[in-house]
């Protein structure tokens, strides 16, 4: 006999029905699971998010809600607090448990610790599952107990960890129970304004195709070769599938090592190797967030802390556009617009841009990309930023200033990157794209002059950060 008659399963980022812990327990500690998501209420602007993300989350709700009734169950959908819609849902529903996965950034944990409360005042079991990540912060510490502060050693402790193996998809979670819900959402419940971008598939059978697409199509092997080109396809592209949870963490990494025994050459071998160290860079930013929250308030290494940012607001504007006269760095701000993606080189480029040669504050930036890219994930995105501003754990050195004119060189020598995303540059030879144009005129009619020059810009911030240094 099962322990519960109902059980209420607190879907958040996990929107899927295979190998998801808190689903599975909830399923198999009852008779009848009622799965709910709650939506926020806020409206219109969002410092933290935007129409690009919220129109991805409406898509993989719309499927879950298919998912569902195919098992003859049914999405409930409640807008407000999380803990107030759980508490009035524990009432209609006279469920005696409430299970979810935990979520890792200081806004989830907020929220947990209030849905615990209600929990704890209507005497109903209340239980969270490690579902986000391989390991969590306090699995991986150093000798002493302590949390890492740099990748490296992390990583090295985090592979050596046993990994848990993925599960299965669920059959059942009992018959749906006839209880008010709300509309499956769309942009008009935020408020927010339609987007054309050009967004990768909902939901969770899009994902699940491609990771299939990306580990038994090549891409997987080939990823040490590929995956600093920005053209074309180059990674997984899988991160909103785990930024959402429609794919499990657990089976992309088992699926990953199913793969390196099948790897014939050392090249294949070395690209999974490199293709899962990242994801151990996703869970190491998730451990910082965890053991630093106050990474999002300020900078985590305390001597950049209360430095001066004095980059204008024309130039931020410049750069959220897509216009500053650097081809590589407007091609990736209009890549994101467009489509809610920026490939991983041509984020730190942009990012490094900002800060280091506009001098602008990189939590403008921060917030920018989270407006707008459809991965966003507050872990990994303060940490890309803290590690391009030099403020970082384990961040680029502070002088150690990218040139985006030899990144170009670098990673889109013939421009097809550029000539994709810049159609006013599609003319233009990619030669004339590695460096700032001699002659004074502008690369293509329409096309602006770089708006600054780097090595000025990088000899201020230089300056600017040694100074800062010096008063600590
Ligand atoms: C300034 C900046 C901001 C970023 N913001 C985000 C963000 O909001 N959300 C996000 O998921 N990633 C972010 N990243 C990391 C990285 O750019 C993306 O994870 C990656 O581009 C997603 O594409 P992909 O799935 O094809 O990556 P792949 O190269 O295929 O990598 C596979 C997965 O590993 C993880 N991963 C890869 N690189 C990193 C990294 N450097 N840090 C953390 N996780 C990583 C992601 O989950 C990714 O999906 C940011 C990086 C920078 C420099």
């Amino acid at each position: 006999m099962p322990k519960h008659d109902t059980v209420i399963h607190w879907f958040r980022r996990d929107l899927r029905l295979t190998d998801n812990p808190a689903l599975s327990a909830a399923a198999k500690a009852s008779e009848q699971v009622v799965p709910v998501y709650v939506l926020s209420d806020w409206k219109k602007d969002h410092a933290w998010t935007g129409s690009i993300r919220q129109q991805f989350l409406c898509g993989c709700l719309d499927s879950l809600a298919k998912n569902l009734h195919a098992i003859d169950s049914r999405l409930i959908l409640r807008t407000g607090r999380a803990d107030l819609e759980i508490e009035k849902l524990i009432k209609e529903t006279k469920a005696t448990a409430v299970y979810f996965n935990r979520d890792y950034d200081p806004y989830g944990r907020e929220m947990e610790k209030k849905v615990q409360a209600v929990c704890a005042r209507h005497h109903v079991e209340c239980l969270s599952f490690k579902d986000r990540v391989l390991h969590e912060a306090e699995e991986v510490l150093t000798g002493d107990g302590g949390p890492y502060r740099v990748f490296t050693p992390y990583s090295r402790n985090w592979l050596t960890k046993e990994k848990t193996e993925a599960h299965g998809r669920l059959k059942s979670l009992g018959p749906a129970k006839r209880i008010p819900s709300d509309e499956l959402p769309t942009l008009e419940h935020w408020k927010l304004p339609a987007t054309d971008a050009d967004l990768p598939a909902p939901g969770e059978k899009a994902a699940r195709e491609r990771m299939k697409d990306f580990i038994e199509n090549g891409r997987l092997m080939s990823y040490l070769q590929r995956r600093d080109i920005p053209a074309g396809l180059s990674t997984s592209r899988l991160g909103q599938d785990l930024r959402f949870g429609l794919i499990s963490i657990r089976e992309l990494y088992t699926r990953c090592s199913a793969a390196m025994a099948e790897a014939k050459t050392p090249n294949a071998h070395k690209s999974i190797e490199t293709y899962i160290k990242e994801l151990a860079w996703r869970e190491f930013y998730m451990a910082i967030l965890w053991k630093y929250p106050e990474v999002f308030e300020e900078e985590f290494a305390p001597e950049f802390r209360g430095m001066p940012w004095p980059g204008t607001d024309k130039d931020f504007e410049a750069w959220s556009q897509g216009k500053t006269g650097f081809p590589i760095v407007d091609a990736g701000m209009r890549q994101m617009l467009a489509t809610g993606f920026m490939h991983n080189r041509v984020r730190m480029i942009v990012s490094m841009f900002l800060t280091k040669d506009l001098h602008c504050y990189w939590k403008q930036g921060e917030s920018f990309f989270m407006q707008h890219l459809v991965d966003g994930e507050n872990a990994s995105n303060n940490g890309g930023w803290q590690w391009s501003a030099g403020t970082g754990a384990d961040a680029a050195p502070y002088f150690r200033i990218q040139n985006p004119w030899t990144q170009t060189k670098n990673y889109d020598p013939e421009g097809l990157y550029i000539r994709q995303w810049v159609p006013e540059l599609r003319e233009v030879s990619p030669a004339r794209f590695l460096a700032p144009p001699k002659d004074g005129k502008a690369l293509a009619k329409g096309y602006p002059l770089p708006i600054v020059d780097h090595s000025e810009e990088r000899d201020r911030t230089l300056a600017i950060f040694a100074k800062h240094r010096g008063k600590h």
